[in-house]
């Protein structure tokens, strides 16, 4: 199907947590939306999968909650932390509507999310990349250029979304300057496993490394070993599976012993770190959401929640203000973002004494609990708190 000339409300790239959500919100609200992502429906992707409550939350609102657990996705009812000073398990309390949180595999969460953004009538195309941006002579964003195969697109929008992730073009056609940058970086290596039997979600710590256990779909456990992205490149020269299980021998070894007597699922995969950074979230006829603008550690599994959380409010100010309301998206995004951002980069430089993690965590659970009492009460302000502005 030819393109060329064709115009939407919305263009977005990337159709998967941030892409899909935003897209099916717009629609819902009778938007014309075009969905454009380079990869196939249904694929993997490089990513854990747990999401805290704010993420549950979001598909409990959205009607799609019900699609995920019919796909198998286990509840989990509580989480174990395991620290130099002892275990303490929290149980997920019934909040919000949610009564448990769940981790579905990629393949499923964001082929639930995308089916959403088409039933809601979103013009859904794969295997479609965004190759550039069409600009007026004032410099303002007023389309995309891209390729499906062969043949070339060109799509004028009022507004153009980058959702594409942590290379995103959009980002970088649109100068997307990064406001805030993390101080360091962890890398993550990660396997499923089956009948590791997880009695919920399960995170370890000790100094130097981290390790987890994220129940899911068919009967499988993600098993995961954190560190700094220095260690991890030598934890690498005996190949990711050795990698793992050394780093687990130190964070987690009742894990290390447990995963040697259960079959694996697919190969184990690494990330070697990425810097965090909070980029600029939007400008003239453009926005970024997701990973695009906003990327964090993958240490306190957040990424998904907040492309869902980000998807909602950039859908309501577009919603509400057109395409020019965009920098009050940009406004909210940071001031929810900061503080999850600063203790995740804490933690993420593995270099916190055994006294000291306990203190980022209690850090961490509160700023999750200042984040979803600001979703829940449809607030998106954190209250009391003024934001720092990244500048558009
Ligand atoms: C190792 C690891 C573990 C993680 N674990 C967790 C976890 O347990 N919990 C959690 O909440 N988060 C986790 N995260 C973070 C989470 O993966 C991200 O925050 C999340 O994937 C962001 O979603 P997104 O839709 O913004 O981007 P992505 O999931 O990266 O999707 C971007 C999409 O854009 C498409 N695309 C890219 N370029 C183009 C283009 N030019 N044209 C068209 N399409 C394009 C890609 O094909 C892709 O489908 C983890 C991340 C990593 C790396």
């Amino acid at each position: 199907m030819s393109t060329r000339n064709s115009h939407y409300d919305v263009v977005i790239a990337g159709a998967r947590c941030a892409g899909a959500a935003t897209a099916m919100l717009l629609a819902r609200q009778g938007a014309r939306v075009l969905l454009l992502d380079r990869s196939r429906y249904g694929t993997d992707t490089l990513s854990t999968h747990a999401l805290m409550r704010g993420g549950v939350l979001q598909l409990h609102r959205w009607g799609l909650l019900p699609r995920v657990i019919a796909a198998g996705t286990p509840a989990v009812r509580s989480t174990t932390f395991h620290l130099p000073g002892g275990i303490s398990t929290v149980e997920i309390k019934p909040k919000h509507g949610v009564d448990g949180l769940y981790a579905p595999r990629r393949t499923v969460l964001d082929a639930i999310l995308a089916d959403a953004a088409r039933s809601a009538g979103a013009d859904v195309r794969f295997g479609t990349s965004v190759t550039g941006l069409r600009r007026d002579r004032t410099g303002r964003v007023t389309g995309i250029t891209g390729r499906a195969g062969a043949a070339r697109l060109e799509v004028g929008a009022d507004l153009v979304v980058g959702a594409d992730g942590r290379r995103s073009a959009v980002a970088r056609h649109a100068g997307a300057t990064a406001a805030h940058v993390a101080p360091a970086s962890g890398g993550v290596i990660y396997r499923h496993f089956r009948d590791v039997a997880a009695d919920g979600y399960h995170w370890y710590f000790t100094p130097g490394s981290a390790a987890g256990v994220i129940p899911t779909n068919d009967g499988l456990a993600c098993v995961f070993a954190a560190t700094s992205a220095d260690r991890l490149r030598r934890e690498l020269v005996g190949g990711a599976e050795a990698g793992l299980r050394r780093i687990l021998a130190g964070a987690a070894p009742e894990l290390a012993e447990r995963i040697d007597h259960h079959g694996a699922a697919g190969p184990a995969r690494v990330f070697p770190g990425l810097t965090g950074y909070l980029r600029a979230a939007a400008g003239p006829g453009w926005a970024l959401v997701g990973d695009a603008g906003y990327f964090k550690d993958p240490i306190t599994a957040h990424g998904i929640t907040d492309a869902l959380r980000d998807a909602e409010i950039l859908a309501r100010v577009v919603t509400a203000g057109g395409p020019g309301a965009v920098r009050h998206y940009q406004a909210e995004r940071d001031e929810l973002s900061l503080r999850l951002f600063r203790v995740t980069g804490r933690i993420a430089a593995f270099d916190w004494t055994a006294g000291e993690i306990g203190d980022h965590l209690l850090e961490l659970k509160d700023a999750m609990a200042e984040e979803i009492a600001a979703m829940a009460h449809g607030h998106w302000r954190a209250p009391g708190r003024r934001p720092e502005l990244a500048s558009a």
